[in-house]
């Protein structure tokens, strides 16, 4: 039998990201809070923020809202207003521990939501939520919010996953996503990338999932493996990471060998609005940034041309009213 072809797509780095807030309502070991501890949240009223959206509109189409956990930002309906009317995309990553009567409408205008849920066993959720928490509720909340909302705005869940001795149980959570019919996303947990790496490729071994598609983002260092079941009526996603280090960035870094994420995406942060590069060095203004993106990673993101079809169907294929990104300028490399 021959094997089903492999479609290998490299596709244009779409997507900013905006950190809202420092607040979380869990306590996630493996949290990188984007590399930005105890910075002031994001503003909707930051003149530098509407700037810079409108300058950046040509080359991204979508703003994912991020933290901390973004729904516990005091003025998220306004800032997805905002983002909205600036015509991008809004996206979130949120922990699914919401009050829904109090965030729900404004979930329900996004994009696209991706809910960290990484278990359904107390015994590793325990090592999540603070001291005290009543684990058992803590899951019984997120399970009804997705149940809420998978109706409301097309939502994915994203499991990070660790060590093989820690009790996360990966294959419930996928039966739970492929019973729910929500697409999973399995990400290795940084602390121990080769470890969870290998835990998820056997898995998905052992389930008969095939691989369908690799999705390079460019520029950055996110290659998706799409995975499909047996009859293609579902797909598991593993996000991995192939090292991106641009010279403009890495050159002269003492990291250079041991960063594991290395430049993946633009992170906007704070008030007033700063750019993070990477989430082991500091943020810089505004004005550097621009200088940067200019002479750098532009051109690094139009050796890709866009291909916005794909970039709609990739993830759903009743996107009519998805905002538009302009074609990239000049020649390059498709798909
Ligand atoms: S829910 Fe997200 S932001 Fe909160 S601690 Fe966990 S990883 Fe960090
Ligand atoms: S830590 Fe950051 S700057 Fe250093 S090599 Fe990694 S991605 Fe580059």
């Amino acid at each position: 039998m021959t094997k089903p072809k492999v479609k290998n797509v490299r596709f244009r780095n779409d997507r900013l990201r905006l950190k809202l807030t420092d607040q979380c309502n869990l306590r996630c070991p493996f949290c990188h809070y984007e590399g930005a501890r105890k910075t002031a949240p994001a503003s909707p009223d930051d003149p530098l923020l509407g700037r810079t959206l409108r300058r950046l509109k040509n080359h991204y189409r979508i703003v994912w809202l991020t933290g901390g956990e973004p729904t516990l930002y005091e003025n998220l309906p306004e800032m997805i207003g905002l983002i909205r009317d600036l015509g991008y995309e809004a996206d979130m990553t949120s922990n699914g521990v919401f009050d829904l009567d109090r965030v729900g409408d404004s979930l329900a205008r996004l994009g696209w939501l991706n809910i960290s849920f990484h278990s359904l066993s107390p015994v590793y959720v325990r090592k999540l939520v603070p001291r005290g928490s009543d684990v058992g509720r803590t899951i019984d909340i997120i399970r009804a919010n997705i149940a809420a909302l998978k109706s409301r705005v097309p939502l994915a869940i994203n499991a990070v996953v660790g060590r093989e001795d820690e009790g996360q149980r990966i294959r419930d959570i996928h039966e739970y996503a492929r019973e729910e019919q929500i697409p999973l996303k399995l990400v290795p947990d940084w602390r121990c990338v080769d470890e969870a790496r290998r835990l998820i490729l056997r898995f998905l071994r052992e389930e008969k999932y095939r691989l369908g598609e690799v999705v390079h983002i460019h520029p950055g260092s996110n290659v998706r493996k799409v995975y499909f079941n047996g009859d293609r009526t579902y797909k598991v996603e593993f996000k991995d990471i192939v090292p991106f280090r641009p010279d403009f960035l890495c050159r002269d870094c003492d990291r250079r060998e041991t960063c594991i994420e290395c430049f993946a995406f633009i992170r906007l942060e704070g008030r007033p609005l700063k750019a993070r590069l990477c989430i082991h060095k500091p943020p810089v203004g505004m004005g550097e940034f621009f200088e940067i993106f200019e002479a750098h990673i532009r051109p690094l993101q139009e050796e890709c041309a866009y291909d916005l079809d794909y970039a709609l169907n990739y993830r759903l294929d009743e996107r009519p009213d998805a905002p538009g990104l302009a074609p990239a300028e000049g020649g390059g490399r498709k798909g």
